[in-house]
């Protein structure tokens, strides 16, 4: 039996089925499913997809017996409407229309009162008695069939309508008189004539094939391949084709079109939304040929009509138990649906109807927690351009931190803080791209737009931590420092200039474009207790202030997962202490170690030399004192300010564990490398300007990223982990003594070996148990690690002998394990999506096939020595619904992300509980 092609609907049954969408695609399978309720859809049959498959992969041949599948059911539809197309006595008309399995707008086409010919016309004149309906039909069928199946621009039909308009000195078409539609009619077939070089078919089983064969076709047009590609909308078969008795809403002011949504797909409020035209027919109310009506008005013009339609709205939208977009036509007073399908909403709409639908008792909550795309929750939690407002776009980077940001033009951080805090301006900093040294202008931009880097460039990651809108790797624009100017298409904008940016589309543009403000509403509220009740995963913030921290727990972080505690290092007056710790550190090292090894020659050497030994022994303690002295000095004034830091961090995490990361990054990033901050080290430590440039280039590193950093730095000088240590555990004392509940983590960077681990551990239990005798309480806190190099998640096993959680930085992870640089990806990572290499930025979403398996192979090593073992992610991903899915799959406990992520965070949780019960993840 060769398989079935052609599927009919019409009275009052159908062969097809909502759920067959794949094969009939979204709009045929919904006719169906009309049909089968009971509704009034004018009857037809479906061309199947697979019809369409076949094609392609027939060097655009159609299948055997597709052609007598197509007659009988055409000789069924004209049975059933008691007329035949091409019967000059009672000619039946009909639509043919595109649709496939998603929905893409205005990709693929349709061709309406398909069936009209000269005869057609005059025999439909007499029957109706309406002339004018007639040729209107017959003028818009010329142009749909022309601009569909022949490929004439519609511009050329468009064109004569409106000398006609003009002449007649009318807006409307409604206007044109019969007489005019009829001489419209003959220009348009010379039109057609002259652009095909072909008469224009007058036998409508030619024009019905051609019409198919043309839906086929456009399947794959540039435009459709294109839109597939750019929505990622893979694995469909092709389109359906559509065969549909016409109905007419352009007989006269009984009859009108109209498109509505069951409920306000812009607010979400629960109230019937839509627009129709009178006497009109097909996509005129989208078009904007004319203003529509709202659907109200519909209820005075036509009450009966309108009663039917609310009740045809409400079954659709109980049967299908969502939101409905749909279209339909009324005729001489009768109504009769023509397309239904899921309403695209906002995502304040999204969250409202989806909680709305729970208490009618539509739904289950688990549904709507599922209907909800987390991402899309960002727009919920920033302000946003007032879609009303113009806006001129000039440029498009990276939307690397949501928000949007309308200020004056910057490019320094020194003009930054300026233009805010004395002048009391708003201001946009604009960089080729940002260092730790712009971190004081960072925090008083409204936006950062930078023209390099990637979505974990410093700007980005910067600017997410603190929620604000940041542009990164805008590379169109070309900004000269000297000239204070960044240059664009041509256009130049000077420091001063106003620009708005929207980190959430990466958008740049000219002037100040209006924001609205977010309301964390009642709804969204509701939506996150449900998600909360399903999701295993617990939710963490990655903050470094006690803004940062309350901020994501009013968002409902239930703990810090990643405290960097170098962030706090450029607060107010602090950078200056850093500096001078940082200057004098080597020195300090070098001379300690020379002291060591002339007092062990000196306890070895015979008498005639210890004179000698003894001498010098001297000299280089003296030579030790100025440095030692800055040293301590700077550390000594860093305790208080670090320790002040996590006394209010606890305080506003009381009751919930903090996670703190000692001292990070290359010490070069600490480094004054302009002139005159060197000049300022140089005052305060009272040495030369030489002096200070000499330390700082004898600190330089070819390789930072993978040199002096992390415990690499607590291994060479001990005590400026040690001043982390009793900062932490003395701010735990004092606050715990106010009833405080403190759950200090502490974690260790950049491990890869054992021994490394060890080491530090035993010097911060040595340090912690000194405080807390001292003290006299006892502190309830933990040691682990961060798992962020290869090595350290291979001999995981080893690590977790000592180390009490686990937290996989994910940025240095991908960064070690694909070795791409995090802050040079800009400048290739996007060829290799353009090119099919990487399908997505693995500094985003985490390569599963890749650094995943490291990652589960950490777990899995880690509580084969460790049952118990805590284990989180603090990388970027964390906050990436993907990459929380696989956390949710390989067992972890917790995922931590940027206070604005948190809400985003718990959802994706909640919606991997549901994909993915805890019994069957690996845990
Ligand atoms: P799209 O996929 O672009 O929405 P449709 O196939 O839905 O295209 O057709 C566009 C419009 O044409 C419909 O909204 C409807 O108003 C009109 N239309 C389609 N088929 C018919 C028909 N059989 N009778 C009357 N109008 C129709
Ligand atoms: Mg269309
Ligand atoms: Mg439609």
């Amino acid at each position: 039996m060769s398989p079935k092609y052609v599927y009919f609907f019409g009275n009052g049954s159908a062969e097809g089925r909502a759920d067959m969408k794949h094969l009939l695609g979204g709009k045929g399978a919904n006719l169906a499913e009309m049909t089968n309720l009971g509704i009034p859809v004018p009857p037809g049959f479906t061309i199947t997809t697979e019809v369409c498959d076949a094609y392609y992969k027939n060097n655009q041949q159609y299948p055997k017996g597709l052609s007598e599948e197509i007659e009988q059911n055409l000789s069924r539809l004209e049975k059933l409407m008691g007329a035949k197309l091409g019967d000059p006595d009672n000619p039946l008309l009909v639509s043919v229309r595109s649709g496939a399995a998603a929905s893409m707008p205005g990709m693929m086409d349709t061709v309406l009162n398909l069936g009209l010919t000269p005869d057609a016309v005059n025999r439909l004149m007499k029957k109706t008695g309406n002339e004018r309906f007639v040729w209107d039909a017959y003028r818009r069928f010329i142009t749909m069939f022309g601009d569909v199946v022949m490929g004439v621009e519609r511009h050329s039909f468009e064109e004569i309508l409106d000398k006609y308009k003009k002449k007649a000195q009318v807006k409307s078409d409604t206007e044109l008189t019969t007489d005019q539609l009829k001489k419209i009619v003959e220009e348009f077939k010379a039109v057609y004539k002259k652009k095909t070089r072909e008469n224009f078919p007058n036998d409508p089983k030619v024009q019905l094939k051609k019409a198919i064969d043309a839906v086929f076709a456009s399947w794959n047009n540039p435009r459709a391949v294109k839109y597939r590609q750019l929505y990622e909308i893979k694995g469909l078969l092709g389109t359906a084709v559509n065969v549909q008795a016409m109905v007419f809403g352009n007989m006269g002011n009984h009859s009108a079109t109209g498109v509505c949504f069951t409920r306000n797909p812009s607010t979400g409020e629960n109230k019937f939304y839509g627009e129709f035209l009178i006497n009109a027919q097909g996509e005129d109310v989208v078009a904007g040929i004319r203003t529509p009506e709202p659907i109200a008005n519909l209820e005075k013009e036509m009450p009966e009509v309108y009663k039917q339609l609310v009740k045809y709205k409400n079954i659709l939208e109980n049967h299908f138990k969502d939101v409905q977009d749909i279209e339909f036509t009324i005729q001489e007073n009768r109504l009769f649906m023509l397309q239904t399908r899921t309403g695209k909403r906002t995502t304040q709409a999204a969250v409202k109807i989806a909680v709305d639908m729970v208490k009618e008792g539509l739904i289950d909550k688990k549904t709507a927690i599922s209907r909800i795309n987390p991402n899309e929750l960002d727009q919920l939690l920033h302000p946003t351009f007032d879609p009303k407002a113009k806006k001129e776009i000039i440029a498009a980077g990276l939307p690397a931190s949501p928000g949007a940001a309308t200020g004056k033009v910057v490019f320094s951080a020194e003009d930054a803080e300026k233009w805010t805090l004395e002048k009391k301006e708003k201001v946009i900093l604009v960089r080729k791209e940002t260092s730790p040294e712009d971190i004081g202008g960072m925090h008083v931009a409204k936006g950062i737009l930078t023209t390099r880097g990637g979505m974990t460039s410093h700007a980005a990651v910067v600017a997410r931590g603190m929620g604000k809108c940041c542009v990164a790797g805008c590379g169109s624009l070309h900004v000269d420092y000297k000239t204070q100017t960044f240059k664009v298409d041509g256009k130049i904008i000077k420091r001063g200039d106003y620009i708005s940016i929207d980190g959430s589309t990466g958008e740049v543009m000219l002037g100040m474009v209006p924001t609205v403000e977010p309301g964390l509403s009642g709804d969204f509220a509701t939506l996150m207790e449900w998600a909360d009740d399903v999701r295993k995963l617990k939710i963490r913030t990655n903050a470094d202030t006690p803004t940062d921290a309350k901020k994501a727990r009013e968002l409902g972080a239930e703990g810090i997962g990643l405290c960097r505690t170098e962030h706090m290092f450029f607060g107010e007056n602090r950078i200056d202490s850093v500096r001078q710790m940082i200057l004098s550190a080597p020195d300090v090292k070098n001379l300690k170690i020379k002291i060591t090894a002339l007092e062990k020659e000196l306890a070895k050497a015979t008498n005639n030399k210890t004179d000698a030994i003894k001498k010098e022994l001297m000299q280089v303690k003296k030579e030790l004192k100025e440095p030692l002295n800055l040293y301590t000095s700077a550390l000594k004034k860093l305790l208080p300010m670090q320790r002040r830091d996590f006394e209010q961090i606890f305080t506003t995490m009381d009751g919930l564990p903090v996670t703190i990361r000692f001292l990070d990054p290359p010490l070069h990033e600490f480094l004054p490398q302009e002139e005159y901050n060197q000049k300022e080290m140089a005052r305060q430590m009272k040495i030369s300007l030489k002096e200070v440039q000499e330390k700082v280039s004898a600190l330089h590193e070819l390789n930072p990223m993978l040199g002096h950093r992390g415990c690499r730095l607590g291994i060479t000088y001990p005590e400026i982990y040690d001043m982390q240590v009793q900062a932490i555990i003395e701010a735990a004392c004092n606050v715990k003594k106010k009833g405080i509940a403190v759950y200090p983590e502490i974690m260790l960077p950049i491990i890869s070996t054992e021994q490394e681990f060890n080491l530090l551990k035993d010097n911060v239990h040595r340090i912690a148990k000194n405080v807390m005798e001292k003290k006299g309480m006892q502190i309830e806190y933990m040691v682990g690690t961060m798992i962020e190099l290869p090595r350290a998640a291979l001999i995981a096993d080893k690590i977790a002998k000592h180390a009490e959680f686990f937290s996989f930085g994910t940025n240095d992870l991908t960064q070690m394990t694909f070795g791409f640089s995090r802050d040079d990806v800009g400048s290739f990572v996007p060829d290799y999506i353009e090119k099919g290499i990487l399908e997505k930025d693995p500094f985003q979403i985490l390569d599963q096939e890749g650094t995943g398996q490291l990652v589960e192979i950490g777990i899995k090593k880690g509580r084969s020595t460790r049952p118990e073992l805590k284990v989180g992610i603090c990388g970027e991903h964390g906050g990436n619904p993907q990459t929380i899915l696989f956390c949710h799959k390989v067992g972890m406990n917790y995922v931590s992300c940027s206070p604005f992520r948190v809400p985003i965070a718990r959802l994706a949780a909640a919606q991997a509980s549901l994909q993915q019960p805890v019994s069957q993840a690996t845990v």
